[in-house]
């Protein structure tokens, strides 16, 4: 058995290397071919499938029986030939009959062999074919077999391309190329657009795989990696991305990839198992994104993003087919596809033609996310056949709000959309004209209308929407764009730029609120165990009270920014008093330290709980003498109240947030602070519903802190409201619950001519 990938894929290729260059019949080279193969991995089978008028056609074996050469052919999606193909990945099975989806071709008299490996034979991003090996003895492949496999795939795809084998046009443009389409993802920044589909990166063909001399191939790395270094350096000090935020820190992490040793040394490893430098590059990507698809933990898989984003860059800089859609300048009103992408390559393109941006990954904490939300730029993402379904050029209509995208649609497609779009930007005008209007309603009570926050960028929404100030601001956002811990300076910069951007309108800081679903690489806790249930484990001022260092650098930060004015602090997932006492006394330690130091301190510091936890509503006669402020955090609060993960798209649809006992829950918290001097705040995703925050009003919340885009809707809202009717209607409900609260609602609001959509 080889030892190592390298060798045994460099075997197999120095004997491949004369077989492609001999002058036989195509078909002859294939059967050499999986003789080679066979032989290099110590493989009784070795047989080769390739794309026919749109079926995977067995083109040459080894080991089965010769008869079914042209005879045996599969569906892409059928057998695990068909799922290969499919999914662009692998398969490896001890024992191929076990896997779902097996299917016996009898005529190949493959009953005898038990264990099944295969891989995709890729060209320019869709599988052209199958590459697999079988053995009688029923053993998963070594990791080693399956890399060389895959170099072999890698050349195996030049040589069907250069021998016309594949039906080229046929298998990269499928038939449903041509018609309407709709595609559905998960959507990461709202809004909707329409333009020409325009791919970050036009496809880099790679012409040849195989190397002619090993040295030059290493030399042409070493001076692509320094081009690629050199464009990182200068693109993390130009000023232009903002110094001191956000994106400077992602910069950083990926000024750490572009210099990592592992992966430059990967490369260096494919060259030497005899690729050419282009596939090497490629090679090590393909890995990378598989090694990816298996990582569960989205903040890691994020910056996996971003090595995959510089991979591209040597890919390009190596192959000298430089130019990404950005470079060339977009000509027309463009929507971005890209297998992602990175946040310095988003801000490289033009903002006024660039509409929006579709993912076939990305997440909400992806980097590219960050930004383009900052940039008002609707994205799409996890649509994993994007490529596949889309061509350049294709007009397409992006929904960011129902998560959807239509390809080249038809002309009623067209004109709905219109319509929709028409609607919604007579609607963000209207929204717009009442930044300046204060939100009282019919009966004259004013309603505190705050946003949710959480970055720089998120700032100047304050003024755009004219809200009353942020309600909520996540501070561990700052510390998930981050490779390592904020140091305090860097957070005393973000707290006061935020102050500053607030000017005279409230800012409510929330300490970090990391743990549950906000991982951090670098902060794990001490066993180093995972925990079942992250959601209701370590984290939130669990963590903060634990590792007090952390509070410590947070307190310093957060009061010496707010030197001179009021700082408003708030705890996360606050369970008991003494867990808010606790957290108030590192406050006031620090408080003391610097006035020792005789620096300047805030004016006036409030300190306020998240309810979040049923089991502080049991105990608020004991802690609301102690509060300035409370904010009901109703997303985490649901999930507990009704035991349903928030982050589980199943139980999505398993409970509502007007449902009789969440309402009677706040009702209740809402009568246990009263006679109190503490502010209530909702300041959960409910809050920005125009439906829910119809309920909230009814049941005497009369404060919502909530995401910029909705300040709009819900000032339009509160204007309409007499909060008198709607209270006596939610006392009668939620005494005597009617069979669906949402339908009561709706109806009660249509009857009064009150959009709740
Ligand atoms: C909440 O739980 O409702 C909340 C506002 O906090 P987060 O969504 O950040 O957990
Ligand atoms: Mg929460």
């Amino acid at each position: 058995m080889p030892s190592s990938a390298a060798s045994a894929a460099r075997t197999i290729l120095t004997r491949l290397h004369d077989v492609m260059a001999s002058r036989s019949h195509a078909q002859a080279k294939l059967n050499n071919v999986v003789e080679i193969i066979g032989e290099g991995l110590d493989s009784e089978v070795c047989s080769i499938y390739l794309l026919r008028e749109g079926m995977l056609e067995l083109f040459a074996t080894r080991g089965l029986a010769q008869e079914a050469v042209h005879v045996t052919r599969m569906a892409v999606g059928e057998g695990l030939v068909g799922t290969i193909a499919q999914n662009i990945d692998m398969l490896n099975l001890a024992e191929a009959t076990a896997h779902p989806d097996f299917s016996y071709r009898p005529e190949t008299g493959e009953e005898k062999f038990h264990s099944f490996a295969g891989v995709p034979i890729v060209r320019r991003e869709r599988a052209v074919g199958v590459l697999c090996v079988q053995h009688a003895e029923p053993r998963r492949y070594e990791e080693v077999e399956i890399e060389a496999l895959q170099t072999v795939a890698m050349v195996l795809s030049e040589l069907i391309a250069n021998a016309d084998l594949v039906d080229e046009e046929q298998a990269l443009l499928g038939p449903a190329q041509t018609g309407p389409q709709h595609l559905t993802g998960l959507s990461l920044v709202k809004g909707l657009a329409s333009g020409v589909a325009v791919f970050h990166q036009p496809r880099i063909t790679i012409e040849h795989t195989m190397a002619e001399d090993r040295d030059a191939e290493l030399q042409r790395v070493y001076l692509a990696f320094d081009k690629m270094r050199e464009q990182i350096d200068r693109m993390a000090s130009q000023a232009e991305f903002g110094v001191g935020g956000e994106h400077e820190e992602v910069l950083q992490t990926y000024k750490m990839f572009a210099y990592d040793e592992g992966w430059s040394r990967r490369i260096i490893e494919a060259i030497d198992s005899g690729l050419t430098a282009e596939a090497a590059i490629e090679r090590v990507q393909q890995r990378t994104r598989m090694r990816m698809r298996q990582i569960d933990d989205p903040l890691l898989a994020d910056r996996m993003h971003d090595l995959e984003d510089l991979s591209n860059r040597l890919l390009r800089i190596v192959s000298g087919q430089m130019g990404t859609a950005a470079s060339m300048g977009l000509k027309q009103d463009a929507i971005l596809i890209a297998r992602n992408l990175g946040p310095a390559e988003l801000l490289e393109y033009d903002k006024r033609r660039l509409k929006g941006v579709l993912l076939e990954e990305g997440s909400l904490t992806a980097h590219v996310v960050i930004v383009a939300r900052a940039m008002g730029i609707p994205v799409l993402g996890r649509l994993r056949s994007l490529r596949g379904a889309v061509r350049e050029g294709d007009q397409l209509l992006l929904d960011g709000d129902q998560g959807k995208v239509t390809v080249r649609p038809n002309q009623p497609m067209l004109e709905a959309f219109d319509a929709r779009f028409a609607k919604s930007r007579e609607r963000q005008a209207a929204y717009a004209k009442l930044r300046d209007v204060e939100p009282f309603t019919r009966c004259g009570t004013r309603i505190t209308v705050l946003m949710n926050a959480g970055l720089r960028d998120d700032m100047p929404n304050l003024a755009l929407t004219g809200a009353d100030g942020v309600g909520l601001f996540r501070t561990e956002f700052q510390f998930l764009v981050s490779a390592t811990l904020p140091a305090r300076e860097r957070q005393t910069r973000l707290y006061r730029d935020v102050l500053e951007a607030a000017g005279d309108k409230p800012v409510v800081f929330r300490t970090v609120d990391i743990g549950g679903d906000k991982v951090l690489p670098y902060l794990r806790h001490n066993d180093g165990e995972d925990e079942e249930n992250p959601a209701m484990g370590w984290r939130a001022l669990r963590v903060a009270l634990e590792r007090d260092g952390l509070l410590k650098v947070q307190a310093r930060a957060l009061l010496e920014a707010a030197a001179g004015r009021t700082l408003n602090v708030m705890f996360p997932m606050v369970t008991e008093p003494w867990e808010f006492d606790a957290a108030r006394q590192v406050f006031e330690n620090q408080r003391a330290y610097l006035k020792a130091q005789k620096k300047k301190l805030p004016d006036a510091i409030r300190y306020g709980a998240m309810l979040e936890v049923p089991a502080l509503a049991e105990q608020l006669d004991v802690v609301a003498p102690r509060l300035s402020f409370l904010s009901i955090g109703t997303n985490d609060l649901t999930q507990f109240l009704f035991a349903a993960d928030r982050a589980n798209p199943k139980l999505a649809e398993r409970y509502d947030w007007l449902s009789p006992a969440i309402l009677r829950f706040l009702k209740r918290v809402m009568q246990g602070v009263a006679g109190h001097n503490v502010d209530v705040t909702v300041c959960g995703e409910m809050g920005g519903r125009r439906l829910e925050a119809l309920a909230l009003l009814g049941i005497g919340i009369h404060r919502l802190s909530i995401t910029p885009a909705s300040v709009g809707p819900i000032k339009e809202l509160v204007r309409k409201v007499d909060l008198g009717e709607i209270g006596k209607a939610m006392t009668g409900w939620l005494h005597a619950p009617p069979p669906n609260l949402r339908e009561a609602l709706l109806g009660w609001a249509q009857e009064r001519g009150i959009d709740c959509d």
